[in-house]
């Protein structure tokens, strides 16, 4: 149980086995981690989209595409 961490589905599918990708300026950053991070320090809510504040957190909202369409779609339905 100490190696698990919540996630839902599509998320959990679209990390696959990545722990890390390339930043916008070509390093190697690894993906945010939720058993060691705090997510707030990583992401912040700007209405249903999902904003990195850190490489960690751009990179893990590319490779899990926390903000395709249909996902800020759910968001809005859910968080009016
Ligand atoms: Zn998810």
């Amino acid at each position: 149980m100490d190696n698990l961490a919540f996630a839902c589905a599509v998320c959990n599918r679209n990390k696959g086995t990545d722990v890390a990708a390339l930043s916008v300026s070509g390093d190697p950053v690894s993906l945010f981690h939720p058993r060691r991070q705090a997510w707030r320090d990583h992401f912040r809510f700007d209405g249903p989209f999902i904003r990195p504040l850190t490489e960690a957190g751009e990179v893990t909202v590319r490779v899990l595409r926390m903000n395709e369409p249909w996902r800020v779609r759910e968001r809005m339905a859910s968080c009016p």
